[in-house]
């Protein structure tokens, strides 16, 4: 249930709806709105007099919460989270660009991408260490080494990174490196892995599942929040259809429904979504106009040469041409880049 408070209720008097929530062992979620503050509550409120809580000084009214999901709830947090890196914030005004390889290949590599980038008007860096193909005699990636390349470029370029994670136990190595952790589509149901970034202070970039529905993103998207890391940043990717055109569909519906489900800031990745760079623009732009906080766009210096993804690898170039219109488009939204 969510309590809302009266515009002119007192610091106090919320305190102690507080007090006597967590008596009964309640979990809650203050949010403290321009206007009012809500608090939400978590856990098994059947003992408590809902009658008697309403006429509590300064409460407004109660409102039950039927979704599954709570703390990614907007109902829960009216106003949108934002989530700074960097000089940066994933839901704010700007609409924040990350850029870079699928796979870390070599020094040279990151370096000259990272460059090209940033000078594009990229504000992040990607690229997988540890990656996860599909067949296990692909290339996996460069493990501790891949981390280090990119701890390295950061320092050269200010440019922050974000890489994924596969597993539990990669959590404190990957920590040491990245700003932000990636939980691929294929993770995106491994309960162990989201428990375990929950626990971290690192923003999460939770891309959701080829096959998951928009609800099943937010129920992953609270397993992580429910351990404490409210960092949770949502990616739209593509998912599986009938049509085979292209690697994945991209769900543009996806933005303005969650928009409407929840205050997490949402990206798109219109690579993974279309699996050919020619359609990779197309898709940013419309990604922005629907209303994302940011994308992520696979860009290699070489894409025929790629270890991984390179027929949806942009070049640095047609990637600095992508973010020139992508500008124009975020412009005619009222957002910038
Ligand atoms: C990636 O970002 O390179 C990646 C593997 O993405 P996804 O999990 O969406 O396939
Ligand atoms: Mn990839």
């Amino acid at each position: 249930m969510i309590i809302i408070m009266k515009m002119q209720a007192k610091t106090g008097q919320v305190d102690a709806i507080i007090k006597r929530l967590e008596k009964e062992n309640l979990k809650v979620n203050i949010s403290r709105g321009d206007e009012r503050t809500i608090i939400g509550v978590i856990g098994d409120h059947r003992g408590i007099d809902k009658g008697a809580l309403t006429r509590t000084g300064g409460v407004d009214r109660i409102v039950p919460v039927l979704r599954p999901f709570k703390l990614a709830s907007r109902d829960f947090q009216p106003e949108d989270t934002k989530i700074s890196l960097n000089g940066h914030a994933f839901g704010g005004d700007k609409v924040v660009i990350m850029a870079g390889p699928c796979s870390v290949e070599s020094m040279d590599q990151m370096m000259e991408t990272a460059v090209q980038v940033k000078e594009a008007g990229a504000h992040l860096l990607r690229g997988g260490a540890f990656k996860p193909r599909t067949s296990p005699y692909s290339f996996q990636g460069m493990g501790e080494e891949g981390l280090k390349i990119m701890a390295d470029v950061r320092k050269e370029t200010g440019l922050h990174i974000v890489t994924e994670i596969m597993a539990p136990d990669q959590v404190d190595l990957i920590c040491k490196y990245a700003d932000v952790l990636q939980i691929g589509t294929r993770n995106m149901q491994n309960y162990a892995l989201l428990n375990a970034v929950g626990k971290t202070d690192k923003p999460v970039l939770l891309k959701r599942g080829m096959m998951s529905t928009i609800e099943e993103l937010l129920m992953s998207a609270e397993y992580i929040m429910s351990n404490g890391n409210h960092k949770v940043i949502l990616c739209e990717r593509g998912i599986r259809t009938f049509e085979k055109y292209t690697r994945n569909t991209l769900d543009i519906n996806a933005v303005p429904v969650l928009k409407e489900l929840t205050h997490l800031p949402i990206v798109v990745d219109p690579s993974h979504a279309t699996g050919k760079w020619t359609l990779v623009k197309a898709a940013s732009k419309a990604a922005v106009a629907a209303g994302a906080d940011g994308l992520i766009i696979e860009v290699h210096p070489n894409p025929a040469e790629a270890y991984s993804d390179g027929e949806q690898s942009l070049k640095p170039k047609r990637f600095a041409e992508l973010m020139v219109e992508v500008k124009r488009v975020a412009q005619a939204v009222g957002r910038s880049v």
